[in-house]
């Protein structure tokens, strides 16, 4: 039987995109399982890299010190050989050492590095799917390495089901995604964006988003596929996948679409892609506010402008955004209206 490691990834949904490639590399020569949260695991189903799937509840069924001991016990039985901290908080690191893994990799960065037994550089200027990639410890990856998400029959069902629900008849798809869990990432033009495509618009997000959605359909009207709460995040990258184009936030469908190659419009306000989490679809552009001093703000993007001006999404026009998406499509651009 081949050797054991084991990657502990429980961040975001985003981070948890962007392991793939370091799950990829290390099951080259090892049996790879996976520590990820309930929200994540079901974005890396069929995965081949991926031996076991485990699932770790951290602020629900699993929380506190007994949690953590019992996972730690189910870890240990497994015998692994190493560890791979893609997540750098005590806790994961302080998991592995309770688990007796005797080789411990993680970032020199991370909160819990005392713990690791070998500590790996964090280059701020590198793309995070590079800096997670170095952890398999072959050094400088040649090319920031692109993610990979494998939806499967019951992915591709859903979205049939969606798609033939929503009345669709092949046109070309474009995907918004207006969603985020910080409220200075939501660019607040999706609406006016949908009312210059001419095409049809699907609007990707979870049930939260359902009102930003519900805004885009009015706009407009019957060219709208409300895709928000309806698909699970592995269907939600198979309509990504469907669609010549995204226009999304700096969050997690930025990811999915880097995962399945969707040509990508990724508007960027409090944040900027050189934090590491930039579009990798090999179509993409990046639309930001290059002109203020006061980005990018903070790290994750606040809830509230600290300024109270929000500039850096408020001055991102609708028609910048469509002339985007039509600057990444040529020369098959999609139908808009005049502007
Ligand atoms: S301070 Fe600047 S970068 Fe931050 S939210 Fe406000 S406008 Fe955006």
């Amino acid at each position: 039987m081949p050797a054991r490691s084991l990657i502990i990834q429980t961040s975001f949904l985003g981070d948890t995109v962007l392991t793939t490639p370091l799950i990829a590399r290390l099951a080259e020569r090892t049996q790879v399982d996976v520590v990820v949260t309930p929200l994540s695991a079901p974005l890396l189903a069929n995965n081949p890299a991926i031996h076991e799937l485990i699932v770790y509840d951290k602020r629900g069924a699993d929380r506190g010190v007994g949690g953590l001991v019992r996972l730690a016990g189910r870890l240990r039985r497994k015998e692994y050989a190493a560890a791979y901290h893609a997540q750098g908080s005590v806790r994961s690191a302080a998991l592995s050492l309770m688990a007796r893994i005797e080789r411990r990799v993680g970032f020199e960065t991370s909160a819990g590095r005392r713990f690791y037994t070998t500590r790996v550089p964090y280059f701020e200027n590198e793309h995070h799917a590079e800096r997670l990639l170095r952890l398999a410890g072959d050094g400088p990856p040649a090319a920031i390495p692109q993610p990979r998400l494998y939806p499967g029959a019951p992915e591709r069902e859903a979205v049939d089901a969606l798609l033939r629900e929503g009345g669709w008849g092949g046109e070309p798809l474009a995907a918004v995604a207006p969603g985020s869990v910080w409220a200075t990432k939501r660019w607040p033009f999706y609406a006016e964006l949908a009312e210059k495509i001419t095409g049809r618009v699907v609007v990707i997000g979870a049930a939260a988003d359902r009102e930003l959605a519900s805004q885009i359909a009015e706009a407009a009207s019957g060219r709208v596929i409300d895709a928000t709460g309806r698909l699970s995040l592995l269907a939600s990258a198979e309509l990504i996948a469907r669609s010549v184009a995204i226009v999304t936030n700096d969050s997690a469908p930025l990811h999915l679409a880097s995962a399945m190659g969707t040509p990508t419009v990724a508007i960027f306000g409090p944040t900027v892609p050189e934090f590491g989490f930039g579009p990798l679809a090999s179509r993409s552009k990046v639309l930001g506010n290059q002109s203020l001093a006061c980005r990018p703000c903070d790290r994750h993007g606040p809830q509230r402008c600290p300024l109270g001006h929000w500039r850096c999404m408020r001055e991102i026009t609708p028609r910048d955004v469509a002339q985007a998406v039509q600057d990444l499509l040529a020369p098959s651009p999609l139908p808009t209206s005049p502007p």
